[in-house]
Parts: structure tokens; C-alpha cells; sequence
């Protein structure tokens, strides 16, 4: 799994600084979340291919998550993308990104499907053989959900010396990985966890912004191995987030601890801070452990 973070800053581009947007790469697939103004530019810079982005979700309609929208969509149809594009977001974005391409009759040649999200519980909004996409519904000053991506278990794995050993044909390999014992002409079984093993382990991100304190997210991202919180306030300006719809750093870190995660991301700083370590040094006191996002860092895990 790995998380490119393109942009991680609230509010107003700046020229050191993008707002937020990043791609997960999971299961050799990208997702784009959130799509901040100026994202196409940093794509290019991060040499993402643009082929590759078919699924493109979104937090919610303030500017600083979904402004490089409409331009990245433009920038597909000049570039002949072949492929369909789908996005997922709040109601609106439809109306939004419909009537800019209507009154600037930029119609697109490939395929734009919307899948608009009302609900305020959880809903699973994508899924295919690999994965499986959540919602994760938010508090914030609008309508707002976070995204969890869930792989699902891949095959049983088969165990060559013990296959071999009990003279077990190829052509039974399938069966095996599907996770079915074998019965033998002479009617003896094999067991199938006596010549397979586990399927690899599967992982899972959940990326939450924006949002204030809400302990009701817990149960759904309870045990993902990353975390993404966002964490626009240091301590010291924590009566901004009721106001703003924000988290301090302590408060996504809580979160953390109590959603058993098992690694957490912080981003989507205020830019009144010009050293963002307070917001690990803040967040240190309650869990590890937790990395600072910033424009242009790429995280393995
Ligand atoms: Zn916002």
C-alpha cells in the first residue's frame, strides 16, 4: 500500500503549500482522494500517470477539496483518455461540474459517471474482486464523508513441497486456491490446510478529513493499518474547531488510540503554523506512531 500525498494543507493554495488531495495506491490499483486546486500539476510532478486514475473520491464541496476538479476532467479530454471515470462524492457535484462543462461546451469524449452520497451512515459505495470502499460519514460544516478501502482476502496459496509430496495434479491447483479439500480416487481426503497457506494478509487506509472530534467513526475504522486525520489546530487553538468543524492534533491522535489503528497520518494544517512538528510532538503524547503528511512525501506500508 502507498499513500502519495500530493496536497495536505487547509484553505488557500500558496506557493510552498497545496490543499488537499492524494492517491492511494492499493492492490496495484490508484485512487484518487480529494482533488484540491492545482492537483493535475502535482500529479504530474509526482510522474502519476494519468491512465491510471479511473476512480476519483471526494470529501466534500469545499474549495480547498475539490477545486482541481473540473480541470483535471478538462485536462482527461484533452489528452483523448479512453477509459470511463467515476466519481464519488457528495450530492452536487454533479449540478457543479455538469453546468462548467456545459457553459464552457467542453463536452468530454470519455465516459463520466457520478455517484452522488447522501446518507449519513456508512454505505458501501465501490467494490470489486480486490476491494471494497466504505463510507465514512463525517462531521464538518457541510455534508462530508472520509473513505475506508478494505482489501479482500485473496486466494489460499499453495504449498508446493506438500502438493508435490502428496502427488496432487496441477489441474487441481484452482480448487485448492479456492479453498476446497480434495477427494482422491480411493476416497481419502486432503485436507486443504495440509497443502496451502493463508491467503497473503490483507490491508486496509481510512482517510478522514474533514471532521471535527467524532468518536462515532470508530467502530468503522476500528484496527485499519493506517489512519489518515486530519489535524487543522494545535492545542493551543482548540476552541477553533467546534467553530471551524476541525480536529487539534491530540484529538485525531485519541481517535487513533481508541480506534486500535495501527499506524496514523496527520495533515490538513492550518497555515498559521509555520513548524508543523508541534502537530507530531502534540500528537506523540497520545500515540504511536504518527507521521506528518506533507506536499510531495510518499508513505509505504
Ligand atoms: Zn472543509
Amino acid at each position: 500500500m502507498k499513500v502519495s500525498i500530493l496536497g495536505c494543507y487547509s484553505a488557500t493554495p500558496r506557493t510552498i503549500t497545496n490543499p488537499t488531495s492524494q492517491v492511494l495506491e492499493i492492490n496495484n490499483q490508484m485512487y484518487l482522494i480529494d482533488c484540491g486546486e492545482g492537483t493535475q500539476v502535482q500529479l504530474r510532478k509526482h510522474k502519476i500517470k494519468f491512465s491510471r486514475i479511473n476512480q476519483i473520491f471526494i470529501s466534500h464541496l469545499h474549495g480547498d477539496h475539490f477545486f482541481g476538479l473540473i480541470g483535471l476532467i478538462s485536462t482527461f479530454s484533452l489528452l483523448n483518455r479512453p477509459n470511463d471515470l467515476h466519481i464519488y462524492g457528495p450530492k452536487g457535484i454533479k449540478e457543479i461540474i455538469l453546468l462548467q462543462i456545459k457553459l464552457s461546451k467542453s463536452y468530454t469524449k470519455y465516459n463520466l459517471f457520478f455517484h452522488e452520497l447522501e446518507s449519513d451512515q456508512s454505505e458501501l459505495i465501490f467494490e470489486d474482486d480486490k476491494i471494497a470502499v466504505y463510507t465514512i460519514p463525517l462531521k464538518h460544516r457541510v455534508y462530508t464523508n472520509g473513505y475506508l478501502f478494505k482489501e479482500k482476502p485473496g486466494l489460499r496459496r499453495i504449498n508446493i513441497d506438500a502438493a508435490t509430496g502428496q502427488n496432487i495434479d496441477v489441474c487441481y491447483f484452482n480448487k485448492l486456491k479456492q479453498g476446497s479439500d480434495l477427494k482422491q480416487e480411493d476416497g481419502t481426503v486432503i485436507e486443504n490446510e495440509t497443502v496451502t497457506f493463508d491467503p497473503l494478509p490483507t490491508q486496509s487506509y481510512a482517510f478522514c478529513s474533514d471532521t471535527v472530534y467524532n468518536e462515532e467513526i470508530i467502530p468503522l475504522i476500528e484496527n485499519v493499518d493506517v489512519l489518515y486525520h486530519e489535524s487543522t489546530f494545535l492545542e493551543q487553538d482548540i476552541e477553533k474547531c467546534i467553530p471551524t468543524g476541525h480536529s487539534t492534533a491530540i484529538q485525531a491522535a485519541t481517535i487513533a488510540k481508541k480506534a486500535n489503528v495501527k499506524n496514523l497520518i496527520l495533515g490538513h494544517y492550518s497555515t498559521r503554523y509555520s513548524d508543523i512538528n508541534l502537530f507530531k510532538k502534540e500528537a506523540d503524547t497520545v500515540f504511536e506512531p504518527t507521521f506528518l503528511a506533507d506536499d510531495g512525501l510518499v508513505f509505504k506500508f
